[in-house]
C-alpha cells in the first residue's frame, strides 16, 4: 500500500507593510518595497487608479516647481527616462520638453529671474529661449508670444497605464492588492498596526504607509496629526482629433494652461482650473465658467485651435496642501507610520521617486534626498 502523501505545510502570509491607497503613490511604494523583498499589502477603497492617478493630465514636468521639490523632481525624471526598466512598460512616456510661454517682456523677465534662481542653486534644467526658438519648437504659437522657459527633458505619459504598470510589477514581485477595501480604522496594538476595513476585515503589520490622496487627512487624524488638506477638483478637456501640429507640452506664464497633443491627434487642455469635489460621493462637478476661461486661453495662444471641437471634459479629486507641497516622510507622532500625500495637483511626475523614498525610509531608515520641507510636523503648530 502506498504511503499517504504528506499534507503541505500551511503558512499564513502576513504583510510587513500595509499601504493605504492604490493611486500611483501607493503602487510606487508597493513596487519599491517589493523590489527589496518586503511583503506589502495595498488596501484600496475603490479600485486602483480610480482617482487622481488615473484621470490626470499625465504631465511629467520638472518645469516651474517649488524649489523644495526640485531635487526630488530631478531624481524622479531620471527614473522616468528609464521607466521601462523599472516597470516593464514604457507607460506611454514621451519626452518632447515642456515650455512656459511669455506673452510680454515683463513675463519673460520673470522667467529669466526664475531660471537664474535655479542656476544659483545648481540646477540647469530650466532655460529661457527667445521668440525665434519658441517658434521653432512650437510653430503654432500665437505671434505675440515673446519667449519661453523650457525644460527639455520633460514630457508626458499615460496616467492609468502608468499606475497599472506600477501595480502589475509590484504584484509580480509579491505585493498583494485588495480593492473595494476602504480602511475605516487604524489602531496600534502592541508593536503592530491593526487596520480594519469598512467590510469588517482586519489586517496587521508593523508598518503603515498613508497614500490615501484626498482622503489622507482622515487617516492622519486617527494618528493625532493635523493635515489641513483641501479637497480640490482640477478639470481637463479633450478635443476631437486635429492634424498633428505640436510635440512639447505648453503652459503659460501669466495664465493657467497645460496643453498637449496626443499621437492620435486629440488635444488635452487643462492646467489646474477647478471644479467642485464631493469626496464622500467620489464625485466631481465641472465649473463651466472656468472651462471657458481655459478655452479662451487656447483661443488666444493657439489660433490653429479655433475650429477644434471639445468632446469631453472631466475633473479628478486631489489633495492640496496650504503651502502647495506634499507631505512625505515619517509620522511626527506615531512609530512605524509614513506619509506620502497632498501632491497639490502635481504629484504624477513625482510618483516613481516618492515610492523609492518611502522604501528607503522603511528599509534603510533614511533617504539621500532632502525631504525635511515635506514633514507633516510643519502643520503641528
Ligand atoms: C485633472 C488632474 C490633472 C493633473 N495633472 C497632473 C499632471 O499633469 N502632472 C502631475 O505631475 N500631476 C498631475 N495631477 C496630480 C496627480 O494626479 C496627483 O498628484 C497624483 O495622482 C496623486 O496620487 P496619489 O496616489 O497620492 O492619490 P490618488 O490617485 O488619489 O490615490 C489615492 C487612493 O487612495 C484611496 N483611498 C483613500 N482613502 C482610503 C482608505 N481609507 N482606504 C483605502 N483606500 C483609500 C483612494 O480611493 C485613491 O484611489 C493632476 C491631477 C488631476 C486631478
Amino acid at each position: 500500500m502506498a504511503s499517504p502523501t504528506p499534507a503541505p505545510s500551511m503558512s499564513i502570509w502576513k504583510p510587513d507593510v500595509i499601504v493605504i491607497g492604490g493611486g500611483l503613490h501607493g503602487c510606487s511604494a508597493a513596487l519599491h518595497l517589493s523590489m527589496r523583498g518586503v511583503r506589502v499589502l495595498v488596501l484600496e477603497k475603490d479600485h486602483v487608479a480610480r482617482h487622481a492617478s488615473g484621470v490626470n493630465a499625465g504631465g511629467v514636468r520638472q518645469l516651474g516647481r517649488d524649489v523644495a521639490e526640485v531635487p526630488l523632481t530631478v531624481a524622479s525624471m531620471a527614473l522616468w527616462h528609464r521607466i521601462g526598466e523599472l516597470v516593464d512598460d514604457d507607460c506611454g512616456f514621451e519626452s518632447h520638453g515642456q515650455l512656459k510661454v511669455a506673452e510680454n517682456e515683463a513675463e519673460l523677465a520673470g522667467l529669466e529671474a526664475r531660471a537664474a534662481a535655479l542656476r544659483a542653486l545648481g540646477f540647469h534644467h530650466e532655460e529661457v529661449i527667445g521668440q525665434a526658438e519658441l517658434r521653432d519648437l512650437v510653430p503654432a504659437i500665437a505671434g505675440h508670444c515673446v519667449g519661453a522657459l523650457v525644460s527639455r527633458g520633460d514630457g508626458a505619459a499615460i496616467p492609468f497605464r502608468t499606475t497599472f504598470a506600477f501595480r502589475r510589477k509590484a504584484i509580480a514581485l509579491g505585493a498583494r492588492f485588495e480593492e473595494g477595501a476602504g480602511v475605516a480604522r487604524v489602531v496600534r496594538v502592541g508593536d503592530v498596526w491593526s487596520v480594519e476595513t469598512t467590510g469588517g476585515d482586519r489586517h496587521e503589520a508593523p508598518i503603515l504607509v498613508n497614500c490615501a490622496g484626498a482622503w489622507a487627512d482622515r487617516i492622519a487624524a486617527q494618528l493625532g496629526e493635523p493635515a489641513p488638506l483641501e479637497v480640490i477638483a482640477p478639470m481637463l478637456m479633450i478635443t476631437a482629433r486635429v492634424p498633428p501640429f505640436i510635440k512639447p507640452v505648453v503652459g503659460a506664464s501669466g495664465r493657467t494652461l497645460s496643453f498637449k497633443q496626443f499621437p492620435n491627434g486629440t488635444v488635452l487642455i487643462g492646467g489646474g482650473l477647478l471644479g467642485r469635489a464631493v469626496r464622500d460621493e467620489n464625485r466631481t462637478e465641472l465649473d463651466f465658467s472656468q472651462v471657458s476661461v481655459n478655452a479662451r486661453t487656447v483661443w488666444d495662444l493657439f489660433p490653429v485651435m479655433r475650429g477644434a471641437t471639445i468632446v469631453r471634459s472631466w475633473a479628478g479629486i486631489e489633495a492640496r496642501m496650504p503651502d502647495q507641497i506634499p507631505v512625505i516622510g515619517p509620522s511626527g507622532t506615531q512609530p512605524g507610520v509614513f506619509h506620502a500625500f497632498g501632491f497639490s495637483a502635481h504629484g504624477f511626475q513625482l510618483g516613481p521617486i516618492v515610492g523609492r523614498i518611502t522604501a528607503d525610509l522603511i528599509t534603510r531608515g533614511g533617504t539621500d534626498l532632502p525631504i525635511q520641507p515635506f514633514h507633516i510636523g510643519r502643520f503641528a503648530a
